[in-house]
C-alpha cells in the first residue's frame, strides 16, 4: 500500500517508523511519503494560512498550495479521467473513523492524508479533490486536536496493521474490541500468569482447557462490557446508522 501524508510539520510523522507500521515500511508492504505542504509555496514566508473570509478568529489554509500538492502526489491518470487513489482530509467536522472503515481502507492502493491546521483547509480543495479522486473529510472523534497529523496516525497504525504480513498472528485480528468477526462487541478482559496477583485471582473457568466452555464465558464477558461501557454497539442497539450504513453509502 503506498501512503502519502502532506502536513506543515512532517516530523510529527516520525512515529511512523518504529514498531509495526515501521516494519511494514522496511519490508515494503507499506510506500511511505511524508510532504511539506510549504514545498508548494511560492512567497519568500512559505505562506500556507490568511485571514477567513466573513470574518472571524484564527487562519485558514489556502487552497494553492494544497491542490498543487494534490496535483503532483496524486496525478490524474489520463486514460481513467481520476486518480485511483483515495484522499483524506482529517477534521473535527468529518465522518466518523470506525474500524469498519479501516477494514475498507485497508483494500485500497494509495491512501493519501491531508493534514489541517489553524481553523482547517478553505473548503474548496475537499470539492476540487473530489472532482478527481474519492475524497472523504474523517474526524477520529468528538474533539478538536490542533492539527490533523495525529488523526492521520491513528489511522494509518489502525490501517495498517490489517494489511496481510503485518501482524504475526492474523487470528489475533479477528477477535478483537469492534471487529467485524466478533459482532463488534467489545473484547473480553485478558488475564497471563501469575494466576494469583496482589490477591486477585484469574477466573477458574480459563484453566479448565474446556475450550467451548471458555468460548461461551468470554463471549458473555464481551457482551456484558459492551452493554456496560458502551450499549450503542450491541446488536439491534437503537442508535444513529453509521455512515457507512446509510443507504446510498
Ligand atoms: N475549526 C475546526 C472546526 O471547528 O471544525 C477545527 C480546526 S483544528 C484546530 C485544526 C486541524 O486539526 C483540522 O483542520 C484537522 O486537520 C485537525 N483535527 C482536529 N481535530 C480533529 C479530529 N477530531 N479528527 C481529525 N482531525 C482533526
Amino acid at each position: 500500500m503506498k501512503i502519502d501524508v502532506v502536513s506543515i510539520f512532517p516530523e510529527y510523522l516520525q512515529p511512523l517508523r518504529l514498531s509495526l507500521v515501521g516494519k511494514a515500511i522496511e519490508n515494503g508492504i507499506v510506500d511511505l511519503g511524508v510532504h511539506d505542504l510549504r514545498r508548494w509555496t511560492h512567497d519568500r514566508h512559505r505562506t500556507v494560512d490568511d485571514t477567513p473570509y466573513g470574518g472571524g478568529a484564527g487562519m485558514v489554509m489556502r487552497p494553492e498550495p494544497w491542490g498543487e500538492a494534490l496535483d503532483e502526489i496524486a496525478p490524474i491518470d489520463q486514460k481513467a479521467g481520476d486518480h485511483p487513489g483515495r484522499l483524506l482530509i482529517m477534521t473535527p467536522a468529518g465522518r466518523p473513523f470506525t474500524q469498519r472503515l479501516a477494514d475498507e481502507l485497508a483494500g485500497e492502493d494509495h491512501l493519501i492524508f491531508a493534514c489541517g491546521r489553524y481553523e482547517g483547509i478553505d473548503a474548496r480543495v475537499a470539492v476540487d479533490a473530489s472532482r478527481r479522486m474519492r475524497t472523504d473529510e474523517v474526524s477520529i472523534g468528538d474533539y478538536v486536536l490542533n492539527g490533523g497529523e495525529v488523526a492521520a496516525l491513528v489511522i494509518i497504525e489502525a490501517v495498517v496493521r490489517l494489511l496481510p504480513g503485518v501482524i504475526g498472528n492474523p487470528e489475533s485480528l479477528a477477535e478483537e474490541s469492534h471487529a467485524a468477526g466478533h459482532d463488534q462487541l467489545l473484547e473480553y478482559p485478558l488475564y497471563t500468569k501469575p494466576p494469583s496477583w496482589r490477591e486477585l485471582d484469574v477466573p477458574e473457568i480459563l484453566f479448565s482447557g474446556h475450550h467451548a466452555r471458555i468460548a461461551a464465558w468470554r463471549r458473555e464477558q464481551a457482551e456484558r462490557i459492551t452493554r456496560e461501557r458502551r450499549p450503542d454497539l450491541l446488536p439491534g442497539a437503537d442508535r444513529d446508522p453509521r455512515p457507512e450504513e446509510r443507504p446510498g453509502a
